[in-house]
Parts: C-alpha cells; structure tokens; sequence
C-alpha cells in the first residue's frame, strides 16, 4: 500500500544524511588542508636552526674532547642527522602536495633513472650483502612525468626493499612498457606486511607496528611521498605482501605515446 506519511519521513531523513555526509566531507578537507599547511610551517622554521646545529657540530668536530664530549657529540651527530632527514621529507611531502605547483611533465626514460638510483641506493644494498637484479627491455622506457619525482619514487620504493629485507636477499626490479604505460615492479624477499598495515601503508607517519620493521630507522613519509607523486603523474600504485614473506610494489605510469 502507499503510505505518503511514511515515504515524505524517508525523503526527509535521506536529505538529512546527505547533507551531513557533505558537511562531513566539507571537514575532511579543511582538515587536510590544516594539516599540509601545518607540516609546511613547521618543516621551514625547522630547517634555520637544524642548519645552525649541523654548522656548529661540524665546528666541534675539530675540537679534541674526553671520552663523555665524544660520545655525546657522536648522539646529538646521530640525532641531529635523523631531524634534518625529517625535515627534508616534509618538506619534500608538502612541494609534491602544493597545488600552487602543478606537474610539468616531459619525456623521461626511466631506465637512465634507474641506473642513477642504482648508484644511490647500491652503497645501502651492498653494506647488507643484498643483491638489486634488474629485469628492463634494452631500449629506453619513457614516462611522462618530472625527473627528479619519478627518480625519487624509485629510491624510495627500492631503499624500502633493500631496508625491509635480511642479509644476502635479493631485491628484483622489472621495467617493461605495456601498450601506451610504462610499469616497474620491486620485489624483495624481506619482512612482508601484514593485510592491516597494507591498509594504511601510504598515509603520512605510519610505520608499521612490527617490531622487525620498528628497528630499522625511517620517517613513515616515504611511501605517503612515492603516493602523492603518482597520482599527481596519473599513476597508480598497488602492494602485494605476505607477512614473513615478502612484497612487490608495482606502478604504473603513463607513458610518452
Ligand atoms: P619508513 O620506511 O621511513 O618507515 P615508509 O613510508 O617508506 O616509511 O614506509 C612505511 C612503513 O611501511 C614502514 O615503516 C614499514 O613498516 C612498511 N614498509 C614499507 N616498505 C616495505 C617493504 N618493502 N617491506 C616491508 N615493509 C615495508
């Protein structure tokens, strides 16, 4: 039967929902946006006194001290190292994330990028005995996108493999061309992550709550970066991982058609 009582409730109560679910929304991104403008502020006035400190303990270094000055040079050295790494990231997030510089994408053939982030990230690989393999075509592939990001995707994704992995691993890099996109994947035969923290992988500041992963140092920003530099290329980014196993990280770009 018809109920007109009933049905006006209904329309009513949906206007309602959709209206807070915009308000919602609308929240969200004021949040968003604070947040990115809070890292910003705090990432510049960070950088003046870290370059201080990093000048004056460069000083010391020339200075003869006992044993306690040495090794409290050695931790504020380590700590002051760990901050500027910080900095340097946020400040890296919040460029990729400012919409006051929008993307100017040129060709780049991304197996010369990949040779230059071989010599970056070899030194990291060999100190463990980790061996990088590289599985690429012998012409160039070429992306549409900005140099120096795409260069970064890859140190980030592949110092991941090489950080999250045991001694003597092997880390695997594939680069092919697929119709008008390019693709790499990174596999790596280390740690693996858990289907919860898949979930939350690319968020800024997380680092999972794994003990093994814990211990090895990072920001929690590399993956949140290599995430805001694909979709700004139009890219896509998806995880495969299995906890004690290992992961493959696979992107896709466009290509230069
Ligand atoms: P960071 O490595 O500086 O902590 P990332 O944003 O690069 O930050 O990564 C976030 C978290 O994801 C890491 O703390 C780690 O727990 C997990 N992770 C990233 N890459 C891998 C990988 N290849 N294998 C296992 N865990 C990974």
């Amino acid at each position: 039967a018809f109920d007109i009582g009933h049905d006006l409730g209904r329309a009513v109560l949906n206007a309602r929902l959709f209206q807070r679910e915009k308000q919602l929304l609308e929240e969200m991104r004021e949040l968003d946006s604070y947040k990115s403008q809070l890292i910003k502020t705090v990432s510049h006035e960070f950088k003046n006194p870290l370059t201080s400190i990093l000048g004056h303990l460069e000083l010391l270094e020339g200075v003869e001290l006992d044993a306690m000055g040495g090794r409290s040079l050695e931790v504020i050295a380590r700590n002051t190292n760990r901050l500027q790494r910080l900095v340097a990231d946020m400040l890296l997030l919040s460029s990729v994330n400012d919409p006051s510089r929008p993307l100017d994408p040129r060709p780049v053939d991304l197996l010369e990028v990949l040779e230059d982030v071989h010599e970056i990230v070899g030194v990291q690989a060999e100190a463990r005995a980790i061996k990088i393999v590289v599985d690429a075509p012998h012409e160039p592939v070429c992306a549409l996108g900005e140099r120096p990001e795409l260069e970064r995707v890859l140190v980030n994704l592949i110092s991941n493999a090489v950080k999250y992995s045991p001694e003597d691993a092997v880390v695997a890099v594939q680069l092919a061309r697929t119709g008008d996109r390019v693709r790499f994947t990174v596999t790596d035969q280390g740690l693996g992550i858990s289907r919860n923290d898949q979930v939350r992988l690319f968020d800024e500041f997380f680092r999972s709550s794994n003990p093994d992963a814990t211990r090895r140092p990072g920001t929690g920003l590399g993956l949140a970066i290599v995430k805001r530099i694909i979709d700004r290329h139009a890219g896509e980014i998806s995880v495969e991982s299995k906890l004690g196993e290992g992961s493959t990280f696979q992107v896709t770009l466009p290509g230069c058609g």
